[in-house]
């Protein structure tokens, strides 16, 4: 008999049961984090009721005819596991929620009505979102934001998964919310039930760990050419600018030099916070590399592609790319925005 999986909604993995992995590297997916909002109370803390939208609205739920200012909102991270079908357990209270669904901490959910709701992600996906959100520039600590702004804060993740529920009356169950980019990858596997070798390369790329990467900078670094006697395109550039033929040579050392910077400075690679800087520092000692080349190949996001062949990486890594770019292009109303509008 089928299962009715239930999936990560920043990444598009499954939420398996302990030990329901066949392999090592699976074990991640079996560590959750339940996302929901609470205000404070009188007497506390009480979790915030969504209702369901008027007719026409196809997505995002609404806080009710009497919600909690937004100064004593914030949003709760609980440590879970997943208990049966979308049921999770909560670990520090040992209550059973349900996920994906209004009202799930009700024994019956009140669907025509307001009541709780959890989003549940994996333990890894919620710390790769706040390593993103410590990334960006600036963090705006509201659920406030448009449609143009990128994630800076727990709260402005909340706001966008929570955008991508279906809100209509009678609300129903999800297994999965509707990312727009389809998870970049593994659509064939999410099913009643998770089943990888329906989807081959993405099955297995979406199980491997995203976080802990063994052999992380080696695995890059094996990648590194040797330094080429072509001039790179941006000494060119200098050259047209008037430089003489002394400073173009000593340019490209300088260059070389300069790309080395910026690949061991980690500054475009947030998502490479790991890497080990004093093997970087070892093999630049070791001869001339091309480090405006790996910089390149690394800046491409299609890295996180199975089959890209720019680069030979680990899928865990490649993994780790593929959610970051979630979390970097997720939107408000990014879903219910395609949805609505007619189509151009
Ligand atoms: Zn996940």
């Amino acid at each position: 008999m089928g299962r009715n999986q239930i999936y990560c909604c920043i990444c598009g993995a499954p939420i398996l049961e302990a030990g329901q992995s066949d392999n090592e590297r699976g074990e991640w997916l079996a560590d959750a984090v339940l996302l929901t909002t609470a205000h404070e109370t009188e007497n506390g803390v009480g979790l915030d009721a969504y209702w369901p939208q008027p007719p026409g609205q196809a997505y995002a739920l609404d806080l009710g005819p009497d919600p909690a200012v937004e100064s004593q909102r914030h949003v709760l991270q609980l440590d879970a596991q997943y208990y049966e079908h979308n049921r999770f357990k909560i670990l520090e209270s040992g209550d059973v929620v349900s996920a994906f669904t209004v009202g799930g901490d009700l024994p019956t959910p009140a669907v025509t009505s307001g009541g709780s709701l959890s989003l549940a992600v994996h333990r890894l996906c919620n710390q790769l979102a706040e390593r993103f959100i410590n990334s960006r520039a600036k963090s705006h600590d509201t659920f406030q934001m448009t449609s143009q702004d990128e994630i800076s804060s727990v709260k402005q993740l909340w706001e966008v998964l929570c955008h991508r529920m279906p809100g209509t009356t009678p609300l129903t169950s999800q297994y999965i919310l509707p990312e727009p980019h389809d998870y970049y990858g593994g659509r064939y596997c999410r099913n009643v039930e998770w089943e990888p070798e329906d989807d081959p390369g993405y099955g297995e790329l979406l199980e491997e760990n995203p976080s802990e990467i063994p052999n992380l900078t080696e695995s890059i670094l094996q990648n590194l050419q040797p330094e080429s006697s072509e001039k790179p395109t941006n000494i060119l550039a200098e050259n047209e600018n008037g430089l003489q033929n002394s400073d173009r040579i000593s340019g490209v050392i300088q260059s070389q030099d300069c790309w080395y910077d910026t690949f061991v400075s980690k500054k475009p690679f947030p998502w490479l916070w790991d890497l080990d800087t004093k093997a970087i520092q070892k093999k630049h000692e070791s001869g001339s590399w091309d480090w405006e080349l790996i910089v390149c190949q690394l800046s491409q996001v299609v890295i996180h592609d199975p089959s890209d062949k720019t680069l030979s990486l680990p899928l865990g890594l490649r993994n780790r790319r593929r959610i970051w770019r979630l979390l970097e292009d997720a939107r408000l109303d990014d879903v219910a925005s395609d949805a609505v509008a007619p189509a151009p």
